[in-house]
């Protein structure tokens, strides 16, 4: 068949790679496409100029192209109902409904089902005014969690320090410094511990749980500095032992999907949830509706079976006639290298040279693509903030950490930089 893959960044460039070896496309002329992709993508795809804002060009593509399955990589065109478009036109797609896909678009709308499920996250106060939430300022202690409602693009959290620093942050958010997204606010009890991110696949009523991966939030080593969209991440992440998922898998995911059910809103795709492993147990900080950037670079690459076939059964409904997905025991990383600037204004430009010398590096290494372009001479440019996610695999994280490096050592790219110490938590453990 036909697939069409939606999204241009490096988790769609390692979601293109595994889906390539699809036995969905082994036919004589099946196709994938991607739109818009990336110089990575397109070694494995063909790359189509298709806006996923505009509901009816992407549908007249897919009927056009006799698409058999979509898949939709990022969150945005979920929140703005693009599946529900396909799905009305008969298209089967991966991903969630846009009222589902409020997992990921509304804070206050996670808070509410996860107190209906009892599902394991923390205390918070939903405020509708500036006033309303200095009143709830009260019910908690420093730090002060304050949450814009909507997507902010990873931006809409502040950890306020002191009462006085978290009023001043309200007024921002109320005063429209996050746009819509700050019209309403959820203010939180501050949890402590060890972040964490699960992954399970879903087609609303089957759940398989897929793999576990931690990822490097902030831009400078020793998580330091402005946060960004992600500076690196290995799979799996050994602190989420195995009864440790199971307890992820039991009071968190299944309750999700069950109350998504039976609030006739079945949520179908791949749930993400960010945790907090707390001294009482994981508790739930956030779902995100789609694969994690760049924790799907490292997830991908672990994945035995067929990519393509898990994503249909998850759109088509038939995910529990499928064998649970195996993954490698290998640990995989990704390094992320970044233009100068990221995550303020990177610069764009930059050549980037090497990448092909990578491929001596033991470890299977794949250097996925992101914001990256070819210029008019063929050569491979900067073109974006987050720009290649280089990734390996080991046997320990401390191995898989080496040889990313290695590789990242091999690719000229001056005007960009990465961090130097992902997995800094995982290696010094294994040390010990
Ligand atoms: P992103 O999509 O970038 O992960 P987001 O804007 O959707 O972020 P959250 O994931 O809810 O927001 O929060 C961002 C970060 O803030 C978390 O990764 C965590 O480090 C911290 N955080 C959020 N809620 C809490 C909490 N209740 N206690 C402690 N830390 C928290």
């Amino acid at each position: 068949m036909n697939i069409l893959l939606l999204g241009s960044g490096g988790r769609e460039h390692a979601l293109a790679w595994k889906l390539a070896q699809s036995r969905l496309l082994e036919r004589a002329g099946d196709t994938l496409f991607a739109a818009p992709g990336n110089p990575g993508i397109a070694q494995h795809a063909a790359c189509v100029d298709l806006d996923a804002g505009d509901h009816g060009a992407v549908t007249a593509f897919c009927e056009k192209h006799e698409i058999g399955l979509v898949v939709i990589g990022p969150e945005a065109p979920l929140v703005d109902g693009l599946a529900d478009s396909l799905r009305a036109a008969g298209v089967p797609v991966f991903g969630p409904s846009a009222k589902a896909a409020q997992l990921e678009g509304s804070k206050s709308f996670t808070k509410a089902l996860c107190e209906r499920a009892g599902i394991p996250t923390a205390r918070y106060t939903h405020t509708a005014s500036l006033e309303e939430a200095w009143g709830a300022l009260k019910l908690y202690d420093a730090p002060f969690v304050l949450k814009a409602d909507g997507l902010a693009a990873g931006k809409g959290v502040v950890i306020a320090e002191t009462r006085e620093e978290a009023q001043e942050v309200l007024a921002d958010m109320y005063g429209g410094k996050f746009g819509a997204a700050g019209a309403e606010v959820v203010i939180e009890e501050f949890m402590r511990g060890e972040e964490a991110s699960f992954f399970a696949l879903t087609d609303g009523e089957a759940i398989v749980p897929l793999a576990s991966a931690q990822d490097h939030k902030r831009v400078g080593e020793g998580d330091t500095g402005p946060n960004t969209g992600g500076m690196g991440a290995y799979s799996p992440a050994p602190v989420l032992s195995e009864a440790l998922e199971r307890d992820v898998m039991e009071r968190i995911v299944r309750p999700t999907v069950e109350a998504m059910r039976a609030d006739g809103m079945p949520y179908s795709g791949v749930l993400f949830a960010g945790l907090m492993l707390t001294d009482e147990g994981p508790k739930l900080i956030e779902y995100n509706a789609r694969f994690g950037d760049p924790e799907c670079q490292v997830i991908m690459p672990r994945l035995e079976g067929d990519l393509g076939e898990l994503l249909l059964a998850c759109a088509n409904g038939t995910l529990g006639d499928l064998a649970e997905p195996q993954l490698s025991p290998d640990t995989v990383m990704t390094v992320v290298m970044a233009a100068r600037g990221y995550p303020g204004t990177p610069e764009k430009g930059g050549t980037i040279a090497g990448i092909v010398d990578t491929e001596g590096v033991p470890g299977h290494v794949k250097v996925f693509h992101a914001g990256t372009r070819l210029a008019d001479n063929g050569n491979l440019q900067a073109s974006g903030g987050r720009v290649l996610a280089v990734t390996a695999r080991g046997d320990s994280v401390t191995e898989a950490q080496a040889r990313a490096y290695e590789a990242v050592d091999k690719i000229d790219f001056s005007s960009g930089f990465c961090r130097r110490d992902i997995g800094w938590r995982e290696v010094a453990r294994e040390k010990a």
